[in-house]
């Protein structure tokens, strides 16, 4: 399947991280970052396991803190940023394959 491999791909990029998948049966819930440890949820679609990968890769790079408290004004920030992030991040890696998946 190709978007498994453009997973893989990005998984590839980072051997410092490492990638899981989890069934969490909540809609909102897309991924998080511990650490160095990547959780996806498995139960949205594959394509948004490869957004949620690139912005939880996006907080392993670039933020500081504990970002769970979303009552955090810095948190809100970071969140934002992730999500912009992973969209340029998409292009960047894969192209324009996916020009047609707009990130909010
Ligand atoms: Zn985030």
């Amino acid at each position: 399947m190709i978007l498994l491999t453009d997973l893989e791909k990005i998984e590839d990029m980072y051997p410092e991280l490492s990638f899981w998948g989890i069934e969490v049966n909540h809609p909102a819930y897309h991924g998080s970052i511990f650490g160095k440890e990547v959780y996806i949820n498995t139960l949205q679609d594959s394509l948004d396991w490869l957004v949620t990968a690139l912005h939880e890769i996006s907080h392993y790079e670039n933020d500081y803190g504990h970002f769970n408290n979303l009552r955090l004004r810095g948190t809100l920030e970071a969140e934002g940023w992730a999500v912009r992030e992973s969209k340029v991040r998409m292009k960047a890696i894969l192209g324009k394959k996916y020009d047609f998946y707009k990130v909010n």
